[in-house]
C-alpha cells in the first residue's frame, strides 16, 4: 500500500473552504490493505479519514490525522445485467460508473447535479437528485462491504447485518471504510429535458401537480425577483426523436458557467448591481427542450465555485420556508449572487438519510466563493431547523449532535452502532464529534 507524507499531505476541498494536512496518506490496493491499515491505526492510537473527491463543503472529509484515498483500491467489477445489479469499487467516481453502466446498456435510476463525486463519498452524505418517486443515491445500494474500526470485513445487505446496512448507507465515514458497493440499476434510458422561466407564484400554486406530474422536477428562484427557472426531466423511449441540446453551449457553458462567472465577478465588484444582474439572468434563460442519455442530462459541469447549504424539509413546509428566504435575502447587509435551488425526493428507511421516513423538499442556498455567506446561511438554517429541516451532511451547516438527534428518529441507534463498530474511535474527527457526538 502506498503510504506517503508529507509531499501530497496537503488537501483542500472543491470549494476551497476546507483544508488540512494529513500525517500520512494511505492508498490501499486491496481490502486486506484497508483492514491492515485499520489495525495499524488502532495499535498506534491514530485516526483514519476515508475521503472521496473532496466535493463536500463541510469538514466531513477533513483528515486531521491519516487520510485514506480509495483511488487505487481495485476490487472486482461485477455486472449482472439480468438482475440489474452492479458491484463496483467504492472509490469509483460517478462519472466512470455512468460510463461503465452505459457501455452495458444500464444506468443509475437518478443522479444529482454533477458526476465528480465518488460512489462512497456520494452515498456517505446522502447525496440526492430530484424526483418525487426517488430517494437519495444511497437508496439504490443493495449491498456493501465495510471494513470496521476493528479491521473486520462485513458484507451487508437487507439480509446480512441489516442494522449495519441501514446505517452504513449514509454514515459520514463514521462506521468504517466502504470498499465496494452493489447498486440496483435500471436499463439505460433517455430523458427529455424541458427548461422554462416562470413566475414563482405560478410554480408554488401548481407545486403538487408539477412534483407528481414529472419524473424529475426542480426549480431555481432568482433572488430579488419573482422569477424562477423550471427544469423537468421525463423518461422517453430511447428511439424517441432525439432533440439535440441546441444552444447547449450558450445555455450550459455560457449562461450557466462563463456568464454566471462574469456576473458573479461583476456583482462582487459592484454589489449594488446584483439585483439587476439577477433580474437579467432570470430573463436571459429562455425555454428549451432537448433529449439525451440520462446521466448527461442529469449532470452538468459546475465551473463557477460557490459555497452552499442545503436543507431537507418536510414537503409541506416548502412555501413557508421560501417566503422566509425571500425576506432574509432582502434584509441582508450584502447581496446574494446565486439562485436558490429547490428539489424533491421520496422517503426512505436509512437511519441518517435526510429523507428518513418522509418525503422531502430540498432547499439549497448558495453564494459565490469569496463572498460573505454565513449570516445568510445561518438565518435560513434557523427557519429550516424550526420547520423540522435536516441539513445535508456534505453542505455547510451549524447544527450539533444535540440539535440533530431529535431530527433523526434513529440517531441514538446510529450512535450505539458506531460505538460497536468503531470502539477505538479511529474514524472520528473534530467535525464528526460535533455532528454525531462522541
Ligand atoms: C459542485 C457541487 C455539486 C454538488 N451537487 C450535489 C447534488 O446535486 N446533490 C447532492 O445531494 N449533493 C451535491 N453535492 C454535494 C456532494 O455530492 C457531497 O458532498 C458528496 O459527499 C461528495 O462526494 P465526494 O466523493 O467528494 O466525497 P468527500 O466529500 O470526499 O467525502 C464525503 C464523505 O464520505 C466519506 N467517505 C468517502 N469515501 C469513503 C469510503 N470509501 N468509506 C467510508 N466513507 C467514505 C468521507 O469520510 C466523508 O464523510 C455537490 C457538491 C459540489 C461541490
Amino acid at each position: 500500500m502506498a503510504r506517503t507524507a508529507p509531499l501530497d499531505a496537503a488537501w483542500t476541498n472543491w470549494a476551497g473552504n476546507q483544508r488540512s494536512t494529513a500525517t500520512a496518506v494511505l492508498r490501499p490496493r486491496t481490502v486486506a490493505d484497508v483492514a491492515e491499515a485499520v489495525r495499524a491505526a488502532v495499535a498506534a492510537g491514530a485516526r483514519i479519514r476515508p475521503v472521496g473527491s473532496g466535493h463536500s463543503f463541510t469538514a466531513v472529509a477533513r483528515a486531521d490525522d491519516r487520510r485514506m484515498e480509495l483511488t487505487d483500491l481495485d476490487t472486482e467489477v461485477r455486472i449482472d445485467r439480468d438482475r440489474h445489479l452492479v458491484t463496483v469499487p467504492a472509490g469509483m467516481p460517478l462519472r466512470r460508473l455512468n460510463a461503465l453502466l452505459a457501455a452495458n446498456g444500464l444506468a443509475m435510476p437518478n443522479l444529482g447535479d454533477i458526476d465528480a463525486q465518488t460512489i462512497a463519498g456520494a452515498i456517505s452524505t446522502g447525496t440526492h437528485g430530484t424526483g418525487a418517486a426517488y430517494g437519495c443515491l444511497s437508496t439504490f445500494v443493495e449491498a456493501l462491504t465495510l471494513v470496521t474500526g476493528t479491521g473486520e470485513v462485513l458484507r451487508c445487505s437487507a439480509g446480512e447485518h441489516p442494522d449495519v446496512f441501514a446505517a452504513a448507507r449514509v454514515s459520514l465515514g463514521a462506521l468504517g471504510v466502504l470498499t465496494d458497493v452493489t447498486l440496483r440499476v435500471v436499463d439505460a434510458f433517455v430523458l427529455r429535458a424541458h427548461e422554462r422561466p416562470a413566475p414563482l407564484a405560478e410554480v408554488l400554486a401548481g407545486l403538487p401537480d408539477l412534483v407528481a406530474g414529472h419524473d424529475h422536477f426542480e426549480f431555481y428562484w432568482f433572488p430579488y425577483t419573482d422569477r424562477v427557472q423550471v427544469k423537468t426531466n421525463d423518461r422517453v423511449p430511447a428511439d424517441n426523436r432525439p432533440l439535440p441540446r441546441w444552444r447547449g453551449w450558450l445555455d450550459d457553458e455560457f449562461l450557466s458557467n462563463t456568464v454566471l462567472g462574469g456576473a458573479c465577478r461583476l456583482g462582487r465588484a459592484a454589489p449594488g448591481l446584483v439585483p439587476a444582474i439577477s433580474a437579467v439572468s432570470a430573463r436571459a434563460l429562455t425555454e428549451r427542450t432537448y433529449t439525451g442519455r440520462s446521466d448527461t442530462v442529469f449532470c452538468t459541469p459546475r465551473r463557477v465555485r460557490f459555497t452552499e447549504m442545503e436543507y431537507a424539509l418536510p414537503r409541506a413546509a416548502l412555501p413557508e420556508a421560501l417566503a422566509a428566504v425571500r425576506r432574509i435575502v432582502d434584509g441582508l447587509p450584502f447581496k446574494v449572487q446565486f439562485p436558490v435551488e429547490v428539489r424533491f425526493t421520496a422517503a426512505d428507511d436509512i437511519w441518517l438519510s435526510h429523507g428518513y421516513g418522509r418525503d422531502s423538499a430540498y432547499l439549497a442556498v448558495h453564494q459565490y466563493v469569496g463572498r460573505p455567506y454565513e449570516p445568510y446561511f445561518r438565518a435560513v438554517e434557523e427557519v429550516a431547523a424550526d420547520l423540522g429541516g435536516r441539513p445535508h451532511w456534505g453542505k455547510l451547516h451549524w447544527r450539533d449532535a444535540e440539535s440533530l438527534a431529535p431530527a433523526y428518529p434513529r440517531f441514538a441507534d446510529f450512535q450505539r452502532l458506531r460505538t460497536r463498530l468503531d470502539p477505538n474511535g479511529i474514524f472520528t474527527s473534530p467535525h464528526l464529534t460535533t455532528v454525531l457526538g462522541h
